[in-house]
């Protein structure tokens, strides 16, 4: 038993997984047995394991810069040249880029960004933020008040009022529909309580609406068609920014570039990352804003002088020139158009696990999906606690395949965007076979 406490663990029940060694798509644990990584680590390891390139730009940059900070402007190439590169390629206008180490400390960046932003254009009173009921932002004192998981906040007190944090419904028909209601009906009553929430609170006191384009921690969630759609009108109406939280749905993930284009979501106002913009393969995370909210924060640090936020490895020379390169694979490998290839054919496999009795059921996108178990599939009942799903979960790693339970209710497959439809067709049998396993 070491010394660790855990993050996200049932505290009673610490050390059950020790793994030594990874390669590819596959980790190894100390009796060398081999798992298929159908979580990418954790949503993030999206070249795999061993990745010699990434080795060596590491031990490169290493060599040449082990460390830089950026306070009063003091910079590096490997920074400036990732914040370039990230800029193109987003779909904001003229991003800039603010870098951090977690998608936590992304989420929570921009909360202060927006605070700056709009006190320095004299709208103080415009400060609170909505997000999402099961989404999941990160779990830091602020963006943990933006989560809205019950495991994540129950007994931690985050202060959700103080920070002016507002709920609204999650996108997720087969769970939030009426009894006998069409999609179409329900995005509308969705959406007309977004509005209405919008109005009872004042639109001049809200500055931004938040949303994981498609949710990764609360069981991988597509929202209907036409829904980000409609929810962007009525942001647009009242004047409320768009925050895409694209940590686990950035960079190919979704069978496009970015979920916000595979969800159609038109020129968000701002964008986070973290996760697979490094592969993991070091810390690094990005909040980026548009343009011209950069201008006005300008103009507001003219005046008072030091736009005081910031983190000790802001802009880690080592972690920017891996993910510099990750970037560059991304594009010389086409990996993105991989991902929608691959993904297609997951999703395909995916579907077929929807006649099995213990699937109530599959979603997905590009080379993220989950499978919801469910008591009673004709009734769609869930069963009582998440003991099934962490048996089923369970069994995958006994056959050798790591997935995630989520949210109580679903197994999370997220792989490395290097797989190959083989190693899908092992997924998928793997899968399938714990599936029947845990009947
Ligand atoms: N935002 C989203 C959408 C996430 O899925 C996560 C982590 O899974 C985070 C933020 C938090 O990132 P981190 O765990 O790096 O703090």
């Amino acid at each position: 038993m070491s010394s660790i406490i855990y993050p996200i663990t049932n505290l009673k029940a610490t050390e059950q997984l020790v793994i030594d060694r990874g390669e590819g798509a596959y980790v190894y644990d100390k009796s060398g047995k081999q798992y298929l990584e159908g979580l990418a680590g954790l949503w993030c390891t999206s070249l795999g394991y061993g990745n010699e390139e990434l080795i060596e730009t590491i031990a490169t940059q290493t060599r040449k810069l082990s460390f830089c900070h950026m306070f009063g402007g003091k910079t590096h190439e490997a920074g400036m040249q990732l914040s370039d590169t990230l800029a193109q390629m987003v779909p904001m206008d003229n991003a800039r880029v603010f870098f951090g180490n977690s998608g936590s400390d992304a989420n929570d960046t921009q909360i202060k960004l927006l605070r700056y932003y709009f006190n320095a254009i004299g709208k103080p009173e415009k400060r609170k933020i909505i997000t999402r009921e099961r989404a999941y932002h990160g779990v830091t004192v602020a963006a943990g008040s933006l989560t809205s998981l019950p495991v994540n906040i129950s007994f931690f007190d985050p202060p959700v009022e103080a920070l002016g944090i507002l709920r609204t419904d999650h996108p997720h028909y087969y769970r939030g529909r009426l009894e006998g209601e069409s999609e179409t009906a329900f995005v509308d009553r969705i959406t007309h309580n977004l509005e209405q929430l919008i109005l009872r609170e004042g639109p001049a006191t809200i500055a931004a609406f938040i949303a994981e384009p498609i949710t990764g921690a609360s069981g991988v969630i597509v929202p209907p068609p036409g829904y980000y759609e409609k929810v962007r009108a009525i942001l647009d109406k009242y004047d409320i920014l768009f925050w895409a939280d694209e940590v686990i749905t950035g960079f190919g993930r979704t069978g496009s570039d970015f979920g916000c284009n595979s969800m159609h979501i038109e020129r968000p106002d701002m964008m986070s990352f973290a996760k697979q913009l490094s592969s993991a393969y070091y810390p690094i995370s990005a909040a980026l804003i548009r343009g011209d909210m950069y201008e006005a924060m300008v103009e507001q640090s003219t005046k008072v002088g030091v736009f005081g936020h910031g983190y000790t490895y802001s802009g880690h020379p080592v972690a920017c020139a891996v993910a510099g390169k990750v970037l560059e694979i991304y594009q010389r490998d086409k990996l993105f158009e991989h991902a929608a290839t691959t993904g297609a054919y997951l999703q395909n496999r995916l579907a077929e696990l929807a006649e099995h009795p213990l699937v109530g059921e599959v979603r997905g996108k590009g080379l993220i999906g989950a499978v919801e178990l469910v008591a009673d599939k004709a009734s769609a009942k869930p069963f009582d606690g998440p003991d099934v799903i962490n048996r089923a979960a369970l069994q995958c790693q006994e056959n050798g395949l790591l997935v995630r339970p989520v949210a109580g209710t679903s197994l999370a497959m997220c792989p490395p965007l290097i797989i190959t439809r083989e190693q899908i067709d092992e997924l998928i049998a793997k899968l399938s076979q714990s599936l029947d396993e845990t009947l």
